[in-house]
This record gives structure tokens, sequence and C-alpha cells, in this order.
């Protein structure tokens, strides 16, 4: 909240410059002085891949994940539910254990309601909460988890003791890794007699995951999902685990609640499965969604009950919206209706504006075509060099390119490798292309590249360089460069 344009770049290390075309390519028209609204703030943390907290509205929303003790205010911070996701080699019994799990924790009387697996469910084991989320897989897991969706506190792996380790079970070690969460191994079809925990041990401890039996720091249970041994176990060692990462979060604050499934329902229309990770969720809330928003109508908890509210980690079906949101989206509660229908309205104009200016995106080719045609007037280009020489020398000649009607625009020009800012730069101003001289991009910074359609030509002769550019301007250029 009031900060100026030019207080925003310093504060992420960016140029003034580099902000306002950000918001200008997305027809926001700021100088720097200006001072950036909440929705440019947003924007401008999704094109840099910041993270921007914005302090007045969502201010109560901010998810809690461990609370330090210093800044918030205590009050009324309580212990939450954890939140755990399992994940296993198909056919390992992943959902037969999910099944397990909440039949054998469910009053009898309403057992028999359930027949159909549902993907999340809260349980009640010595008094506390814990509630599972069943995830389509880890791909999808590690997707919401880029999207900024950390709903999970605790995996656990399951590897079917009679068979091991296996292919997804590697992946799955991989993404589980690489979200940090404390891991749990359930060891699975205990009751076959073809059992071997002490193979899954081995063939875990290989991957870095070390039993504490065995001097590593990983809870090893070995269980069934067909007879139910070791279940109770299982969920002990969750609470053990929860305990230690004293979860807390707000039940007062406005709800912020993560969808883990959403879609459109003959008859009740946008249906969206949520999990919520602060405040309480309410029948008649105001809440936006991804570009979606709207007033919750209803909600249905893991039992299909209808229910006033949803409280921390507890999961259940929300009604009201007007479209349906991505997965992995946050659902956030507001004051007024206008305040969730602007959120909503301007996250839509942003994501058609970056659609428009990806569709806008030519290559080097096309653009050629383009001058022939006269519709460009000008090349823009960042130029990325390995010395100050080269880039004074090829900045200096590309300058000088220049026929009756067009010319080159240096949009940018520096030392260094290409860098994803230079994407950002480049995405920016239409049609730019970036010119490496003896730089390449990483990977990472390619595949940004791609999937915002800006082209990256390198070179290590200067005259190539020149006679691409150069034929791209006379409209001569056809091969494929
Ligand atoms: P998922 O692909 O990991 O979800 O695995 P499923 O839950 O569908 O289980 C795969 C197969 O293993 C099914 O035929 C289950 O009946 C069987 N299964 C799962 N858990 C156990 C278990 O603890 N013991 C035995 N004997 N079979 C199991």
């Amino acid at each position: 909240e009031d900060i100026r344009v030019y207080e925003f770049a310093e504060a992420c290390g960016k140029s003034p410059a580099e902000v306002i075309k950000v918001l200008f390519s997305l027809g926001m028209m700021v100088t720097k002085n200006d001072f950036l609204k909440q929705d440019e703030l947003e924007i401008l943390g999704e094109e840099f891949g910041i993270e921007v907290t914005v302090k007045d509205a969502l201010e109560d929303v901010n998810y809690v994940e461990s609370y330090e003790g210093e800044e918030v205010d205590t009050g009324s911070f309580i212990t939450r539910p954890p939140v755990v996701t399992i994940m296993g080699h198909v056919d390992h019994g992943k959902t037969s254990l999910l099944d397990k799990i909440r039949s054998s924790k469910v009053a009898s009387g309403e057992a028999g309601g359930i027949t159909q697996h549902i993907n999340s469910y809260t349980v009640v084991k010595n008094g506390q909460k814990i509630t599972f989320v069943d995830t389509p897989g880890h791909e999808a897991f590690s997707a919401m988890r880029t999207r900024g969706a950390n709903v999970t506190d605790i995996i656990i792996i399951v590897v079917a003791a009679d068979d091991g380790v296996k292919a997804q079970t590697e992946e799955v070690i991989s993404h589980a890794k690489a979200s940090g969460c404390p891991i749990i191994v359930a060891m699975n079809k205990m009751d076959k007699e073809s059992a071997n925990p002490d193979m899954v041990k081995a063939q875990m401890a290989e991957r870095n995951l070390t039993p504490i039996d065995w001097g590593g720091d990983i809870e090893f249970i070995g269980v069934s999902a067909r007879t139910g041994e070791g279940v109770e176990d299982l969920l002990e060692n969750i609470l053990i685990q929860a305990e230690l990462l004293d979860l807390k979060a707000d039940p007062t604050a406005k709800a912020k609640a993560t969808v883990i499934e959403a879609s459109l329902e003959k008859g009740r229309g946008p249906v969206a499965n949520v999990i919520v990770q602060n405040g309480t969720l309410r029948v008649g809330d105001n809440i936006v969604c991804d570009t979606t928003f709207g007033r919750v109508k209803a909600i249905t908890n893991d039992m299909g009950e209808i229910v006033k509210e949803l409280g921390l980690s507890e999961t259940g079906t929300v009604l009201g919206l007007n479209d349906v949101p991505t997965t992995g989206s946050s659902l956030i509660s507001m004051d007024t209706e206008k305040e969730v229908r602007d959120i909503a309205n301007t996250r839509a104009e942003h994501a058609r504006a970056k659609e428009l200016s990806k569709s806008t995106k030519v290559s080097l080719e096309e653009m050629s075509g383009l001058i022939a045609e006269g519709k460009m007037k000008q090349l823009p280009v960042i130029i990325k060099a390995d010395v100050g020489g080269s880039l004074e020398a090829i900045k200096g000649s590309l300058e000088k390119i220049a026929n009756d009607e067009v010319k080159v625009k240096v949009v940018h020009a520096a030392v260094g490798g290409i860098t994803e800012s230079d994407i950002v730069l480049a995405s920016a101003s239409s049609g730019c292309i970036i010119l490496g001289f003896n730089v390449r991009p990483t990977g990472a910074v390619k595949a940004k590249a791609k999937a915002d359609g800006v082209e990256i030509n390198t070179y290590s002769i200067i005259y190539d360089l020149l006679d691409d550019v150069k034929n791209a301007l006379s409209g001569m250029m056809s091969a494929v460069i």
C-alpha cells in the first residue's frame, strides 16, 4: 500500500523503466512517481516472479504457515489440523489406504453411506483432527506447488512391502523431497506373505530416506489397507509430526482456501472442492478465486452434509462461483461484492492481456514479412553480450542499420547472460527479440522464453548477427534462423 513506482522498483531490484514497461504493456499508464494500485502490485509480482504481499484488503487472509512469534498478534492463532497427502506407485494401495483410514474413523452409523471414494476428508484421532487429500498424482501435486498452493503439511509415501520401490516411487520421492514436507513411509500390504519390510527400508535408505531404527530420521510404518493393521500407528505418527511442525492459523480471519478440484455440475453450476488454510469459510461470504468470483451459496462437508461453514484444514465443496476455477488456485473471502468482482475482473484482464501479448509475438523471420508489408516501423531488440567492447560495437552498428522506413530500436543492452528479466522485458515490448553475443540462456530462461513466445537468437560472429538483423529489416530474410 502507498508505494510509488520507483520505490517498488528499488525494493525488487528492477529499474523503474522495467516496472513501467510491464504496466504499459497492460494498458496501465503510470509514471515513476505514481502510487501503485493493489492490482498493479499483484500483476508486477506475477510478472517478476516475486512475492508481493499486499497489505490492505488481502492482509487478513495471508496464510500463516508457521508462526514465528514476533510481528503478528498471537491472540487468535490456534493449532490447526495437519493436511496429509498420500503418494505412491500405482497399485501399491494408495486408494485402499485412504479408504481404510476413512472408514475406520467414521462412526458406524454413517459408514454405511460411504461407498464412493472421495478425494479429501478429515478424521479424528485421539481427539485431534487430520485431513487427508488425494491429489490426482505427483505431477499434479507439484503443479499445484508451482502455482503457490502449498496445501500439504506431511507426505506419506506408500510402498507395497511385497513389491518395493518402483519407477513411480522414485518420482514420488523426488516430488516429496522438493516440497520440503516431512515424509512418513507407509509399507503397505503387510498382510501378504511375501511382504518384505526390510527390502523396502533398504531400498528407501539407498535413496536417502533412512529409517529411524537404522539411524536415520524417517518413520517407516508397516500397514495393511486390507486388514487395517498399522493404520492407528500411522495416524499417531502423523500427529507427532504435526506437533513438531507447530501448525497455527487464525480461525477468526477471512477465509483462505485452496481449490483441490473443480467442475461444472449439472443443476448446481461451478463446484469447487476446497481445503481451508486460514480463517473460516461461511455461507454468504463474498469470494474470489482465480478469475472467478461470487457469493458462497452452499457448503457441503466431507460427509456430504450441508453445513454453514468450514473451519481450519477442513474440506468440502463450495457452490456460488460464477465460473469453474483452476485447480490449485486460492479462494479468498472479502468484505464486499465489489472487491471480489474487481479483483476477479482485473485478473481476467491481466490474463487476457498476457494472452494477447503472447499472440502478437513474432519471430525475426515473421518480422521481416511484417516489415516488408510496411506493418512494422521498427525492430525492438535486447542485446546481451559477454564483454563491453562487443556490446558497444553491436549496439553502434545496429543503430546505424536503417532504411527509409524502418530502424532498429535497442530496448535494452547490457553485458551478461540472458536472464528471465530480459524475457519479461522482451514480452513487454511488442515484437521484441533478444540477441545474445557469446552468451546463452540457461534452460530455465529458454523455457520461460518459449512460454512467453519470446525469440532468442545467439551468435558468436558479429557479422552474422548484423546480417540477420539487416535481412529482417529489408524484409528479404527467408532462411529460418
Ligand atoms: P493405488 O493404485 O495405489 O490406489 O492402489 P489400490 O488402492 O487401487 O490397490 C491396488 C490393489 O492392491 C487392489 O487390488 C487392492 O485390493 C490391493 N491392496 C491394497 N492394499 C492392500 C493390502 O494392504 N493388502 C493386500 N493384500 N492387498 C492390498
